[in-house]
């Protein structure tokens, strides 16, 4: 049994009741980690609430220099951390090399903007006053992460956390918490003071109780729409601040005008990067009447070339899903489209938890595949009669994370890019998009409070104070 990590040590959980780790590749219990209680999560967070004095006298730059001391620690340990990934994960291992990646590169980034979180000094009505603002952390921070990214996800959340002076308790996916151990194993090593990391595992209770917890004054959460909307409720009781990634529906919308190689190339990696298990994957192809024949015969093919087998094996495109839960939700959107008409242009066979990825063509609304999250390796195409009603489509969705549309014309993208209700709008790229310098979040119910990303993130952990001196002592 695993440990948690509680002011600066390793320490048993109150209780034995543990959670067996099942590597998705091997169907093996890799490793048993503690159910945290209550008693746990309130001694994590006891611990966050007393270090905050010493991360907030800390300079800005003293914080950003542990970000670098815990990308050396990845750095020096990135094969073992890439290869953990696919191992509790399932995902292939180059994309667990480019997740760990991702991480180390962009703790740069959080690292930069951290030391340059400016406040603005601002002209004040009345003579002889003097009023700045400046940025201040909210207080310890809860930080409740998903199985599908499970270092990249919690890792920008925790950097702008600390860098910010938010001390953290950190509460990974009960399904993959074993990369979360390489983080509290590479802040441990660093000089960042005792409390302001703690690791607490277990499954949804723990993150009840986190939330639950009234010193917690900070939620960076990212999840299921559902339980983003529940934390929600209990953060209002005592107004924390909550920044909540969450689910997505998020369309490619393909014109007649389009480069349909292109466009099927996008929308094929994008349908099942990480075998479709990603929030801002690509859930919807909505295809313009003229193109849509040409356009679903070229995703089909591609979807048939795609590699499904053992993650670790060079050359696989597909590894298997995380859990039978997750699998049996895409099965049964699959199986639900295909009872209302839809036609299986490829693939849709179950083996274990192998999805074979699957185009289903003469998709409708009143469908689940073409409304709810699916989250797995099937590609819904959708007819639409014109560029309008693409749009319409698009938008008919009280998701909004991520939309492409590809076009060669230049007024229909940028018409395109304004009118989609989405957080970002990628114009001839897949919308499973992201870049260490842009801002990711959602619009609807795909997330509030902020966006992940460099100083976007970094403004989202901290809450604004004003100052205003009055120098001249009248009035
Ligand atoms: P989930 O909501 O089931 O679980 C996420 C985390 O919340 C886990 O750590 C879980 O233990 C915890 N949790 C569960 N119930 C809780 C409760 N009542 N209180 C506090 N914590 C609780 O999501 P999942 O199945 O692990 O992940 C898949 C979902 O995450 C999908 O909907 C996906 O779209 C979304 N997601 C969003 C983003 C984003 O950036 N917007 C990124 C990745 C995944
Ligand atoms: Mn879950």
């Amino acid at each position: 049994m695993r440990q948690l990590y509680i002011d600066g040590e390793w320490v048993d959980s109150e209780s034995s009741a543990g959670i067996d780790v099942v590597s998705p590749v091997s169907g093996d219990v890799i490793d048993t980690v503690p159910q945290a209680t209550d008693r746990d999560v309130a001694a994590a967070v006891d611990a966050a609430r007393r270090a905050q004095t010493e991360l907030e006298e800390m300079t800005a730059f003293e914080r950003a220099a542990v970000l670098d001391e815990v990308t050396d620690y990845f750095e020096e340990h990135e094969d073992e951390i890439a290869e953990g990934i696919t191992e509790e994960e399932g995902k292939p291992l180059h994309e667990s090399y480019e997740e760990t990646e991702y991480v180390i590169e962009s703790s740069e980034d959080y690292a930069h903007d951290a030391i340059r979180l400016f406040g603005d000094v601002v002209p004040s009505e009345w003579r002889d006053r003097f009023a700045y603002t400046q940025r201040e952390p909210y207080g310890p921070c809860a930080v409740i992460s998903p199985w599908n990214f499970p270092l990249e996800i919690p890792g920008g959340s925790i950097y702008s956390a600390v860098a910010t002076a938010n001390p953290v308790v950190f509460k990974p996916a009960e399904e993959t918490p074993l990369t979360a151990y390489h983080i509290a194993e590479a802040f441990a090593q660093s000089s960042l003071p005792d409390g302001a990391f703690n690791l607490v595992t277990g499954d949804g209770d723990t993150g009840a109780a986190l939330v639950g917890n009234r010193d917690i004054r900070l939620i960076a959460f990212t999840g299921s729409s559902a339980v983003g909307q529940e934390i929600a409720k209990t953060a209002a009781e005592r107004n924390a601040q909550c920044l909540l990634e969450l689910g997505g529906k998020d369309p490619i919308v393909v014109l007649d005008d389009a480069d349909v190689e292109h466009a099927a190339d996008s929308i094929v990696s994008g349908s099942n990067w990480n075998a479709g298990q990603v929030c801002c994957g690509t859930e919807r192809v909505i295809a313009t009447e003229g193109v849509h024949d040409e356009l679903v015969d070229a995703i089909v093919e591609r979807t048939e070339d795609l590699v499904l087998g053992d993650p670790f094996e060079d050359g696989v495109d597909v590894g298997p899903m995380i859990s039978e839960r997750i699998q049996s939700k895409a099965r049964a959107h699959f199986d639900e489209a295909v009872e209302r008409g839809a036609t299986v242009r490829t693939g849709g066979e179950t083996d274990g938890l192998f999805f074979t990825p699957a185009v289903l063509d003469d998709v409708t609304e009143e469908m689940d595949v073409a409304t709810e999250e699916t989250f797995g390796p099937v590609t819904p195409v959708l007819t639409a009669s014109s560029y309008e009603e693409a749009i319409e489509i698009a938008n008919r969705s009280p998701y909004g994370l991520q939309a492409a549309v590809f076009t060669d014309s230049l007024e229909r993208a940028h018409d395109a890019a304004n009118r989609i209700k989405a957080g970002g709008v990628f114009i001839n790229e897949t919308n499973n998009y992201w870049e260490r310098l842009l801002p990711f979040g959602g619009y609807g119910e795909s997330g509030s409070g902020g966006r992940y990303g460099s100083k976007w993130h970094l403004e989202a952990m901290t809450q604004v104070k004003s100052v205003m001196m009055n120098y001249g002592g009248t009035e």
